[in-house]
């Protein structure tokens, strides 16, 4: 996507993404806050990821006015370009998305999961990330323990890697955000869907020392292999990716966001 394109031009691309009859290492249902960022760091450590989301109900936070705790924007952010811009870099990093609902999630003959897509058809997944609140209810299949507190369920973790690590108990089946009892705060979904998609990667056997990128000789100066996951890049690689990002900030910051806060469904609708 160009960083000029608004979110509508992004549910479009979302709307062509392509559902193929493929396994998916992982495929994460919900494409908020913390959906997003597990995705960034399953695909960036080479797991082929899909990302379903509704994009009719969208991220929770679309419906805030301004954005003003979330570290790296002094001044705040608008959340629809906040959100925009974290689709981007899931993009980036090697996310594919698929616009529509999961309606159920039932465990494959072999491994991994089938998924059933609201309106027909399907997807498979070796591992999946239930990153969609408000909704738990395609998971209720699945041998999960979901606290039901009036509308909302929230699905509790397991703790066979430590609290907070997003396992339920069904192994490959994930859960993060607001929607495994996290704090409401976008911050704290965001670093727990960066969690969780760490547990994940490390569930998924595939070795990483850190998801980094140092300057050249920061290992090997010092007589070491580049660790897997970590990126050594020269000082014109360096200044490049600088001056690209600064060329991005600048378009995404140029105009105001065209959309506005998106109203709550119902007022009788508790949060
Ligand atoms: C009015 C308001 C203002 C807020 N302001 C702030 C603030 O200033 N600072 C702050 O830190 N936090 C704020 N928040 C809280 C913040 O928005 C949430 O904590 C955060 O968005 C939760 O992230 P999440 O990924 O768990 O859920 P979400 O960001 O809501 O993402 C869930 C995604 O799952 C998708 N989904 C749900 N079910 C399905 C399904 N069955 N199939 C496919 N997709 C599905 C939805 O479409 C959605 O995109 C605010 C919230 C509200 C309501």
């Amino acid at each position: 996507m160009n960083v000029s394109d608004t979110s509508d031009d992004r549910r479009g691309a979302i709307d062509d993404g392509d559902g193929t009859g493929r396994t998916r290492d992982v495929v994460i249902v919900g494409g908020g806050v913390a959906g997003l960022s597990a995705g960034i760091f399953t695909a960036r450590a080479g797991l082929d990821t899909l990302i379903v989301d509704d994009a009719d109900r969208g991220s929770i936070l679309r419906r805030n006015a301004h954005l003003e705790n979330f570290p790296g924007f002094p001044a705040g952010v608008n959340t629809r370009l906040f959100l925009d811009m974290t689709e981007d870099q899931a993009e980036r990093a090697g996310c594919s998305f698929f616009d529509g609902v999961v309606t159920e999630v039932e465990r494959a003959e072999n491994s991994g999961f089938d998924l059933a897509l609201e309106g027909g058809g399907g997807l498979e997944a070796e591992r999946v990330i239930a990153a969609s609140w408000a909704d738990s209810g395609y998971l209720d299949g699945l041998d999960i323990e979901v606290d039901q507190r009036g509308s909302k369920g929230f699905v509790l973790e397991s703790d066979n890697d430590g609290p907070q690590a997003g396992h339920t108990g069904v192994e490959g089946l994930y859960a993060t955000g607001r929607l495994a009892d996290q704090y409401h705060q976008a911050i704290v979904t965001a670093g727990h869907g960066a969690r969780v998609g760490l547990t994940l990667v490390h569930d998924a056997d595939v070795y990483l020392y850190h998801d980094w990128v140092a300057p050249a000789g920061y290992f090997t100066d010092r007589g070491r292999e580049v660790p897997p996951g970590i990126e050594e890049i020269d000082e014109a690689e360096r200044r490049e990716r600088e001056r690209e990002s600064m060329q991005a900030m600048r378009e995404y910051f140029a105009e105001p966001h065209p959309d506005e806060p998106t109203p709550h469904p119902s007022l009788a609708d508790e949060e």
